[in-house]
């Protein structure tokens, strides 16, 4: 199939080639009509698979085909969980759509609201937003949804995952009930199904993607390693490897700080990247490491979330994830649309347990393999595994209950932590 068979416009058919694309991907071809049709979608769809284009493209040729209102009012609102990924949304609109008249504007927390209210007033056709930032705007008056033809939830299951439910019943009453409604979301669970039952009617389902063919594309390995030696055994596999750009996870904020200062103290450009960074430490961050000048980003979960970042070569677990679905989104930063990848674990003893619910989840094992002179201490006890903001137990209690502990059998960490939007 060729994106000349979609349906879509001469000017848009000339920026996707403008971008170097020939085939549309599997959710593209699928959703890219089924939106032109006009009816409502649910599509399972990852970060990684051509959904942004897949999704943008009909609507901005919905929008430039159709009628406008009297007043500029927004016509689409696309809802993401992330200010990274409203911020690559609203970019690929910009870039799909520059033959368009059509104006479009980013709207998330973190920074100023002036400016915001300055463009919103001064009048916009499609708004990307994160959802807490875009009720400030609606309760202050700022922005008038009622004209919005267009409803878009990218990355839906993590937006509830995140807590946005209440945010985003509360925006959808403020939109025409005449709508149509776009979910995208990585996978179909109940509660997303439910989600879906409550906002559109009989939607088109498109499901393109296994949950892991993310995971397939890219070649994994674990190294099997002391607690203390991950960060030495890091530099080094960098180093020897010429690694030049490398994506790193750290389970927590602190870590992710200790640890970028730790590989610049080994002469490795490196920094964090995190909610509690400010947006334009995020931002520059995040352009730095795109132009190659910034060796390796270490990057909490939700802030990696969504980073569009093409053909990342490496990406490094220098701790494994609580939730075995989060190493697949971590792993689908590297190997996107159709390139392949290099995903590496760093795997203490605490970390065993975690790895075989990730392989249960894929429904392989990942290769091990020992970096010599970095070979596990074999007396090494695993060790309750800290979460996110939790407090360290007296020291008492630490030892039995570090030998009680089963690594992963704990409450899901909390993964809406303040400083998110
Ligand atoms: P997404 O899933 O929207 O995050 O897109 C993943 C990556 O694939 C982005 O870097 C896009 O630029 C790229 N991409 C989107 N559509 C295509 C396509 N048809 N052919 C090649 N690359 C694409």
């Amino acid at each position: 199939m060729s994106f000349n068979e979609l349906g879509l416009s001469a000017a848009l058919l000339r920026a996707v080639q403008k971008q170097g694309y020939n085939t549309p991907t599997p959710v593209q071809s699928r959703a890219i009509p089924a939106i032109l049709e006009g009816g409502d979608i649910m599509a399972a769809a990852q970060t990684g698979t051509g959904k942004t284009a897949g999704f943008t493209l009909p609507l901005l040729q919905q929008l430039s085909d159709g009628e406008r209102p009297p007043v500029r009012a927004p016509r689409a609102l696309v809802l993401t969980p992330t200010r990274e990924l409203a911020a690559q949304v609203q970019e690929s609109v910009r870039t799909y759509g520059r033959e368009l008249s059509l104006k479009s504007t980013v709207i998330f927390g973190g920074v100023g609201m002036n400016p915001q209210i300055t463009t919103l007033r001064r009048g916009v056709d499609i708004v990307v937003a994160t959802p807490g930032r875009l009720l400030d705007h609606c309760r202050q008056g700022n922005v008038d949804l009622s004209h919005i033809e267009i409803l878009v939830l990218d990355e839906a299951d993590r937006m509830l995952d995140m807590g946005f439910i209440h945010d985003i019943k509360k925006i959808m009453k403020l939109l025409p009930e005449q709508r149509q409604n776009l979910l995208f979301s990585a996978t179909f669970s109940s509660e997303i199904r439910r989600l879906a039952n409550a906002l559109m009617d009989s939607p088109r389902q498109i499901e393109v993607a296994r949950r892991n063919t993310a995971a397939e594309k890219v070649t994994q390995v674990v190294h099997p390693v002391s607690r203390a030696a991950k960060r030495s055994l890091l530099s080094k596999l960098i180093r020897d490897g010429d690694w030049k750009q490398v994506l790193v996870f750290s389970r927590t904020k602190h870590g992710a700080n200790r640890l970028a200062r730790q590989l610049e103290a080994d002469g490795i450009a490196a920094q964090a990247i995190h909610g509690n960074k400010s947006q334009t430490q995020r931002t520059r961050a995040l352009s730095l490491f795109k132009q190659n000048k910034l060796r390796v980003l270490v990057g909490t979960d939700i802030a990696a979330r969504g980073l569009d970042i093409d053909q990342l070569p490496h990406v490094v677990n220098f701790d494994l994830p609580h939730v075995p679905e989060d190493y697949v989104h971590r792993i689908g930063r590297t190997g996107r649309a159709g390139h392949g990848g290099h995903a590496v674990s760093l795997v203490s003893a605490d970390e065993f347990k975690l790895l075989h619910g990730i392989e249960k989840l894929l429904g392989n094992r990942i290769e091990q393999s020992i970096v010599p002179g970095f070979e596990p201490d074999p007396r090494e006890r695993p060790e309750p595994i800290r979460k996110q903001g939790a407090k360290r137990r007296g020291s008492r209690s630490n030892s039995s209950a570090s030998r009680r502990h089963r690594p992963g059998s704990g409450r899901r960490p909390d993964k809406r932590k303040i400083g998110q939007r």
